[in-house]
């Protein structure tokens, strides 16, 4: 392709949605989506789920099949990496796998770069069998490392690692998870979902250690055998699954001269401060109506729903219909047999009242935040979470009273 037109720098679940959502917009000129990933755009949550526990093959994970490209007239480029965007010129390079070089001329830019591992600099961390999950290559190398595997020790206690640590002991291995800090989830959840997790993970064999320090992995002939902490503690390990979150990729946008902070600065319509580049999904530091305001309003969210939302709002606007970005942010996690629904941005709140008790494994928790309702996180009470996004996305005046009794119908209060 050489023509100008639309061009989609990542092909993710943000980079897919936009190029779908510009034909639903009734966009009809030329467009291009241009991954890095050889393989075509597929979803990443049942990496660590459904895929990684055996109920769900690894090419159901895609979200559409190729003849979807072909007939919405989506050019799809797999394999090749954009190096560099020429504002002036309006193009962005291109180098492929198959190292071709060439560049593409665009009208509208829509970076949806996304994020990638942070990785572990302790010593031992080149080891073979130290993996990172991002990818679908990634996922399918560490279920098979998963079968010969005995001793699986996870670092991190975030998403990722609880969700993979699940998935490992439910084929009966013997797992260990070491966090840092001195709760599980810490930078998304309560106190009262930690402590939940906690138990909800020791119950099942799962031993957990918090406020440790990582001193070293340590192998024999280029291979992990086991991890040994700050205070001299030693854990076998033939197999280590890091998740200690991730880092957006910025580094296209920042060469390009474009504002980065926690992400990709961009305006209401996901607007960089250059009007024909936009950057939706992980990549993206927006203003969110639902952040915290004394923190400056701003988020950058890891989330199927925000890449989903932002390629619509983003898509809406390059066909004239800008509209101001605000989705209620939400998020799920399974682990074991409990599912995590969370509604609304809970940094900054400081009241937490619960509905449900947790021993019956199936609560929610309502966090206030200047006496309004500003989030829920739903333990198995999917109707909680259904009722939570409308109340938050409405701004309903729900008082901690209500929310906590179960007697109230939340339905009626929207
Ligand atoms: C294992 C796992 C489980 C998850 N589970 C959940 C969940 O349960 N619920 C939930 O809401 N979210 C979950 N997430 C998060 C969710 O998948 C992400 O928020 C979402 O994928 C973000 O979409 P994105 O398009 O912004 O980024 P990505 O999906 O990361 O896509 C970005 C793409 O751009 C490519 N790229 C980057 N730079 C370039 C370049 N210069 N040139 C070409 N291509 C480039 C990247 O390689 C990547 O393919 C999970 C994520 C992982 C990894």
């Amino acid at each position: 392709m050489t023509s100008d037109g639309v061009v989609i720098v990542g092909a993710g679940q943000a980079g897919f949605q936009v190029a779908a959502s510009l034909r639903t917009e009734g966009y009809e000129g030329p467009m291009a989506l241009i991954g890095d990933e050889p393989n075509l755009p597929y979803q990443r949550p049942p990496l660590s789920k459904a895929f990684m526990t055996g109920k769900q093959d690894i090419e159901s994970t895609a979200l559409r099949p190729l003849a979807f490209y072909e007939s919405h007239r989506i050019e799809l480029v797999t394999g090749a990496r954009v190096t560099g965007i020429d504002r002036v010129a309006r193009s962005v390079s291109l180098a492929s796998d198959r190292g071709l070089r060439r560049s593409l001329r665009y009208n509208a830019l829509v970076l949806a770069v996304g994020a990638r591992n942070r990785t572990l600099s302790v010593k031992g961390a080149e080891l073979d069998g130290v993996c990172y999950l991002r990818t679908d290559a990634e996922a399918v190398d560490i279920r098979q490392r998963l079968e010969q595997a005995r001793d699986i020790v996870v670092i991190g206690g975030g998403f990722i690692g609880l969700e993979l640590a699940a998935a490992a002991r439910g084929l009966g291995k013997s797992v260990r998870v070491l966090e840092v800090q001195s709760r599980l989830m810490p930078r998304v959840v309560s106190g009262i979902l930690s402590d939940f997790y906690l138990d909800v993970h020791s119950s099942q064999g799962v031993e957990i250690a918090l406020g440790v320090a990582l001193s070293e992995i340590a192998g024999k002939q280029g291979k992990v055998s086991h991890v040994v902490l700050g205070d001299g503690s030693v854990f076998p390990a033939d197999l280590v699954l890091v998740g200690i979150g991730v880092v957006p990729n910025i580094e296209l946008a920042r060469d390009a001269g474009l504002g980065v902070s926690n992400g990709i600065v961009v305006d209401e319509h996901l607007r960089t401060e250059d009007g024909s580049i936009y950057a939706i999904g992980d990549c993206a530091d927006h203003p969110n109506p639902f952040a915290n305001p004394s923190g400056g309003g701003r988020a950058r969210i890891e989330s199927v729903q925000n890449a989903v939302d932002q390629a619509k709002c983003a898509a809406a606007a390059i066909v004239g219909r800008s509209e101001n970005y605000r989705a209620v942010p939400w998020f799920w996690t399974d682990q074991f047999d409990i599912k995590l629904q969370m509604a609304g941005l809970s940094g900054g709140c400081g009241q937490v009242v619960t509905r449900g008790v947790p021993e019956s494994r199936k609560f929610s928790l309502f966090y206030f935040r200047d006496g309004r309702l500003a989030a829920v996180d739903s333990v198995n009470r999917p109707g909680d979470h259904l009722a939570a996004r409308k109340l938050i996305g409405a701004g309903a005046g729900i008082t901690p009273e209500q929310a906590s009794d179960l007697s109230v119908d939340l339905k009626t209060l929207t």
